[in-house]
């Protein structure tokens, strides 16, 4: 058996909570249920959870708040996080994932929704426990998260802060497309604002630093960035034509 996996549900709705740490516990899952921004951070640092849901409208710190210390903390960037927003305004907050969440469901919600869309994205993310060392690999690249050390080919290279946390971000992405503003989130942590095109200088020097494998991080035009080991045609990173097979 596999130990179970551990969700943190921070969620200030009583009967909400209470929802869903009954059927979070039914389908396998150990829950731990804060009720404020705050409270949900310390629980973050008692016990790095597997993934966290999490409310917007909380109180003392919102869940945007939160989700921006979870992502500037090297030691939980990697938490995938779950964001529950009311419709409207609160959904264009996390539309585009700005604030560095994985998925987000708008309430109310069925919990066949919530439970997919959990599975989905532990899947997406899966690294084991969080005891594992937690490393990053792709192609010859190699990132520990712990250490912070980064390898090219077992050759240790070096990365300022900010480039571990971008290329780290790509990486746990998994060949997901990441968009500029999503990097800021999560690579520069809250309250630092930087034009998007700070992120295109950090890329390209990420690029030459991962020399012969530089390849693995790709331009989407007019979106992001997004890393894969595939190769591509265009050297410059120039989306493939779909020609193949
Ligand atoms: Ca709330």
């Amino acid at each position: 058996m596999t130990e179970r996996r551990n969700i943190l549900v921070v969620e200030d709705e009583r009967d909400l909570s209470e929802l869903l740490l009954y059927n979070l516990n039914r389908a396998g899952y150990a829950v731990t249920v804060a009720s404020t921004g705050r409270q949900g951070l310390e629980a973050v640092s008692a016990r790095i959870p597997d993934l966290i849901l999490l409310d917007i409208m909380l109180p003392e710190l919102s869940g945007t708040e939160v989700a921006g210390r979870v992502r500037a903390n090297p030691a939980t960037s990697h938490v995938p996080i779950i964001m529950l927003t009311a419709k409207g305004s609160e959904v264009d907050q996390v539309v585009g994932l700005a604030v560095g969440a994985d998925d987000y469901v708008t309430k109310p919600f069925s919990m066949k929704v919530l439970l997919a869309r959990v599975e989905a994205v532990l899947r997406r993310t899966n690294r084991g426990g969080a005891t594992e060392p937690r490393l990053l690999t792709m192609a010859g690249v190699q990132l520990n998260l712990e250490t912070h050390e980064a390898t090219v080919d077992g050759e240790p290279i070096k990365l300022t802060l900010t480039e571990f946390r971008l290329l780290s971000a790509l990486l746990q992405a998994n060949g997901r497309v990441l968009s500029r503003s999503s990097l800021m989130g999560r690579a520069m942590g809250p309250g630092v604002t930087v034009t998007e095109r700070t992120i295109d200088v950090h890329v390209t020097a990420i690029r030459k630093k991962l020399d012969q494998h530089a390849g693995i991080i790709k331009t989407v035009r007019g979106v992001g960035y997004r890393a894969t080991p595939e190769p591509e045609n265009e050297p410059d990173g120039t989306p493939a034509s779909s020609s193949t097979i």
